[in-house]
């Protein structure tokens, strides 16, 4: 068979891979510690379950209109215009997933030759999603800025031109949990403003910060008309498994990423939006206890860490950390020559997940050779083991 250019371009999911490796592992009887995915660990509200219960028995199992439930996007709308982004209900496409919105948006953005920059490290699936779509990646290193983007400002300022087409942002970040200063998007304004760029800005983890406060993207002076804002249901809800998110832009860019909309998915499922509109009403009590839940967990985890020197920092938001692996083989060896970091960091993973059957995510998938990312949606007691099963095969 003859494959395209297009789908050769890219490879799977590390982040899917590495959990259905775990899965694998799981369903042989190992007891794996899952700290890859990014997968909130908590049930989806009741209340949630309950609705869409109803709404098949209510019969909202037929096709939906294409850009989503009216009641919901019209809710979407309110949600934003609460949060300073004065979006109207036609302004929203509702998705199978953020990923689903993220992935129109390029193909709706991206001709074969344009210019994407992403602040690396970047969630795994911009990469695939821009080489899908023929653009060429420009990526700006936040690494040796402890993950922080104001002191990456002069670096993303030399990195952008006027054939810069997209720009994406994504606070809370996955992975590093940064979550960006005001100062730092503004910085991001000035540039997009000066060189006419789009900018995604991928707000799927902004409901879990831990005292830091998180802006969106569109609400600042001139960015309004420039941005694509992307969120989901997946990550606040603990509704992965759903597939449920949602885009909102400005008119003229809702038509046209609607067309791909209606020819590839049709619609997000129906009863799964009304599910979606109790989510968005009645889940506060919900996702403040997830939210504090994380809070302590990262807490525990950069303690437990720290213990054995190891320094992750202390990120502000989702439920990631990245911590340095592979050190030592990262200077140079005896013989003088640089060992290949993004050898070090797959083989730490790989002696994790065999040795110690805690899986993790390589850095080297979101462009941060040398790390490897943990993601702490696990129990307080599944963190601590995981720690002990990492010093004890001499990992950490
Ligand atoms: N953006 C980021 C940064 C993510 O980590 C994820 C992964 N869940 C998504 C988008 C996509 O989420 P979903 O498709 O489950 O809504
Ligand atoms: N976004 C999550 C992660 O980074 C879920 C997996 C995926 O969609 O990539 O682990």
């Amino acid at each position: 068979m003859d494959f395209s250019d297009r789908i050769q371009r890219v490879e799977p999911s590390a982040t899917l891979a590495i959990s259905s490796l775990a899965s694998e592992l799981k369903a042989d009887g190992a007891d794996v510690i899952d700290l890859s995915v990014g997968e909130p660990d908590f049930p989806t509200p009741a209340n949630v379950v309950e609705a869409c219960e109803t709404a098949m028995e209510d019969g909202h199992t037929g096709y939906p209109s294409s850009k989503g439930v009216p009641e919901l996007r019209e809710a979407i709308a309110e949600k934003l215009q609460g949060d300073g982004l004065p979006y109207e209900a036609d302004n929203v496409i509702v998705t199978p997933g953020a990923k689903q919105a993220l992935y129109e948006t390029v193909q709706t953005v991206v001709d074969d030759g344009d210019e994407v920059v992403l602040l690396d490290p970047a969630w795994v699936s911009y990469e695939a999603m821009v080489k899908l779509a023929g653009g060429d990646l420009n990526r700006v290193d936040l690494a040796p800025h402890d993950f922080k983007l104001e002191p990456a400002l002069d670096d993303l300022a030399e990195a952008v031109s006027d054939d810069t087409e997209l720009l994406v942002v994504n606070s809370p970040s996955n992975p590093t949990g940064a979550v960006y200063s005001d100062a730092a998007l503004e910085g991001v304004r000035d540039l997009a403003v000066e060189h006419d760029i789009t900018v995604i800005s991928d707000e799927i983890y902004e409901r879990i910060t831990y005292g830091a406060e998180f802006t969106s993207l569109g609400t600042l002076d001139g960015m309004f008309e420039r941005t694509i804002t992307v969120n989901g249901f997946s990550k606040a809800y603990s509704m992965t498994g759903w597939r449920l998110g949602y885009l909102a832009a400005p008119e003229e860019f809702v038509s046209e990423a609607a067309k791909l909309h209606s020819h590839s998915v049709s619609a997000a499922t129906n009863f799964v939006q009304h599910a979606g509109l109790e989510a968005l009403a009645n889940t506060e009590d919900d996702v403040n206890e997830m939210v504090e839940a994380f809070h302590e967990r990262r807490d525990r985890l950069v303690a437990l860490l720290k213990q054995h020197d190891v320094d992750a920092g202390t990120p502000d938001g989702a439920f990631y950390l990245m911590i340095p692996v592979g050190e030592a083989q990262r200077a140079s060896d005896a013989s003088g020559e640089q060992s290949d970091p993004r050898a070090d960091d797959q083989q730490w993973c790989e002696d994790a997940l065999e040795q110690a059957h805690v899986a993790t995510v390589p850095g080297s998938a979101f462009g941060a050779p040398g790390y490897a990312r943990i993601s702490y949606a696990a129990s307080l007691d599944r963190i601590e083991e995981a720690v002990e099963r990492l010093v004890e095969s001499d990992l950490l």
